[in-house]
This record gives structure tokens, sequence and C-alpha cells, in this order.
């Protein structure tokens, strides 16, 4: 009698509890990608925490052996630093309180009103309400959140852009924080608020792009600072100015335990001369969706010879205002523009970059609205 291939009821169940199993967790890497890379961060960020406490204990387990067995020979206590604590030297030097500067001269950077830690409020809050207290507390901020120091001259002309869709629980917080943060930093400052319309998955550089040239058509800034909406600075002393090279002020954040995730992390907020944007062709255009542009606006900053500088110690840290936003769909893309960021550098960016916007102006920001389609940044083939 032949014998019957038979397929065991419970291994063919077994079979689609797997596959129902992966198909969900692809499905939700895909459609949730920042909570899975948060989450995968967390988990990197715990072992190098759990690794590095092994190691100080071990130190100091070493320390106590060295230093009782110095002291029966010598009779006396061994000296030797065993700190393997992060390297980190405070070697600014703050401005005294009541330190007197004239109008006719630059503001100076260490000012002694930036005291370091700042107070972060994550409740909810108008725009309104935020609008009316900060005119209150000073009526010189004028309408596209414009100010600018009078008792000196401010060292940077900085436009403030934000990428946004759909997050205005955010923005009053945003603003509640900043627009105080850079008058004690006495940076002349203008906000640019950089909203995408239609349906195409979100695409924060392209909308930097944008904000990037209208900001340019209203003042002529120096400095350009691109702030995630969601990202609340931590310290005051984070200066918002631009320098020689390239910034990245967010480097440590609550939601990668206040980790840098990798050295070539460039996101959330980072600043650029409108020299050195100029001369890296602004971020790409085509990366629709979560992930991977800032990545390639480090690449171009490398390509162009420059070195990304950052904050000191725990002056880069900032906290994510928590939200129930799905987010945006991974960008599957996105490695293989990488990988050829070079080549793009060039031919998408700044130069390739058509739209039409709206622009209204409203008490602390400027309004950019802009329906973006992957038509309005054709790239050659290359
Ligand atoms: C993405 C970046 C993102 C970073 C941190 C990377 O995998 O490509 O765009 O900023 O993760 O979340």
């Amino acid at each position: 009698m032949p014998t019957q291939l038979r397929f065991p009821r419970r291994s063919f169940l077994g079979l689609l509890f797997l596959f129902s199993l992966s198909t969900s967790a692809l499905y939700f890497i895909y459609s949730a990608p920042g909570i899975v890379n948060e989450y995968l961060f967390m988990v990197q960020a715990r072992g190098i925490q759990i690794r590095e406490n092994v190691r100080s204990i071990g130190a100091q387990v070493l320390e106590q052996m060295v230093r009782g067995a110095y002291s029966n020979v010598n009779g006396t206590d061994y000296a030797y630093d065993f700190n393997l604590s992060e390297p980190y030297v405070q070697t600014t030097t703050y401005l005294p309180e009541g330190f007197t500067y004239l109008p006719s001269q630059k503001c100076p950077e260490r000012l002694p009103s930036m005291k370091g830690p700042v107070d972060v409020n994550m409740s909810e809050v108008t725009l309104e309400e935020v609008e009316r207290s900060l005119l209150e507390g000073d009526p010189s901020l004028s309408a596209g959140g414009h100010w600018k120091p009078k008792d000196c001259i401010p060292r940077w002309k900085v436009a403030i852009l934000v990428p946004f869709r759909n997050r205005h629980e955010h923005l009053p917080i945003l603003l509640r924080h900043l627009v105080p943060t850079l008058q004690r930093q006495r940076l002349q400052f203008g906000f640019y608020v950089v909203e995408q319309a239609g349906d195409e998955p979100f695409n924060r550089a392209m909308l930097f792009n944008v904000g990037f040239q209208e900001a340019m058509k209203d003042l002529d800034w120096d400095c350009m600072v691109f702030h995630d909406v969601d990202h609340i600075l931590e310290n005051d002393r984070n200066y918002y100015g631009c320098g020689e090279m390239p910034r990245h002020f967010a480097i440590k954040l609550n939601k990668y335990s206040y980790m840098l995730p990798y050295n070539e992390f460039f996101g959330g907020v980072s600043g650029l001369t409108v020299e050195q944007f100029k001369r890296i062709n602004g971020f790409p255009n085509a990366f629709w969706g979560w992930g991977g542009e800032d990545d390639d606006l480090w690449n171009r900053v490398q390509f162009a010879g420059y070195k990304v500088s950052r904050p000191p110690g725990d002056v880069g840290r900032y906290m994510s205002i928590p939200h129930h936003h799905r987010g945006e769909v991974q960008f599957l893309g996105r490695y293989s523009l990488l990988r050829r960021s070079k080549e793009r550098q060039g031919l998408d960016g700044l130069n390739n970059l058509r739209y039409t916007p709206q622009v209204s102006r409203r008490p602390l920001y400027t309004n950019i609205t802009v329906p973006l389609t992957r038509e309005l940044a054709p790239v050659a083939d290359y």
C-alpha cells in the first residue's frame, strides 16, 4: 500500500501562526519606524550602560587591590587616577552676573543669563496663550516671531526652520521654550514653519529646502537652524549660532537614553551657515517618508570637506514631546539613495527644486504651506 503524505494539523497551525507573527512584525517595522528605532537604540544604550558599569566596578575593585598592596609595602596611600567616566572638562567660562556690554558691541556668546538647565514643561497649551505670554514678556517680539537684541549687536541672524504636518499641539510647546532661550542667547531670530500639503509621504528634507529659499527672500539670514517640532532643548547653553563647521545640536535625546545612537547621527536639530548650506546644495529632495535624509545631509557635509561640531557634555540634551501619532512609514528606498549620495549631491537639492508656496505671517512664526510632489524635484539620470 502506498504511504500517503500527511501533514500534521498541528504543524500547519504552527506554521500559520509563525507566518502571521512575522508578517505583523514586518508591517509594524514598516509602519512605525520611529518607535522601532527608539526601541532598538534604547536596547543598545542599555547594553552600553551595563558594560560601563561592569567596567567601572572592575576598575574600583582593581584600585582597592592596588591601593591595599601598595600601602602594605610602602605604608603610604597610592595616588592614581582611575576615573574612567566620560572625559568632559568644562573649559568655557560664562560671564559673571551683572556684566555689562554696550549696544555698539557684539553680543557675548557666553552670557550670564544663560544658566544651563532649562525647566522643560511638556503640558499642552494653546498657541494663543503662548503668544500672549511671550508678547507680554517682551512686546518687541514682532510678526513672524522676529526679534533682535537692543543691548548689543547679535552675532548671528538665525532662521529657525520647522518642518510641519499635523502637529498643532507641539508647536506652542516648542515656541514656549525656544523663544525665551534665543532671547537669553542674544541672537537675532525668526521662525518659519514649513507645512506640507497634499497626500504624499512627509518629506522633511524638501520642506527644509523650501523653508531656506523662502526665509532668504524675507531677510539676509546668515545661519539656518533645522529644527524638529517635537525636540525641546534642555540646556540654554546650547548656543544656536552657527560656526566654521556645520553643527549638530541634538546629540543626546531622552528617547535614545541620552546617548548618541551612532557617530554619523545628524538628526533632530542641526545648523549650517547660509554659505555652508548653499555649498552642499542643501538637503536631498528624494527622501519621501521616514528616515535617511539626515544621513544624506551628513554625507554631503563630509563630501564638502566639513567636520560636524557638537556641544560638549550634557549641553546637547533634548526631550521629545510625548505623542500618540502613528508617524510616517519607512522610506525603504533610502539605503540605495544613500549608497549614491556623492553622485546625487550636485543633482538633487537646492538646484532642482520648484514649488509654489502660500506664505502668511503669524505673531510667532511665518507659515509657508506647500504642496509637495515628486515632479517638483526632477533628477537627471546619473
Ligand atoms: C535613520 C535616520 C534617523 C536615525 C535615528 C536612522 O536609521 O536613517 O533618519 O534619524 O535612524 O532615528
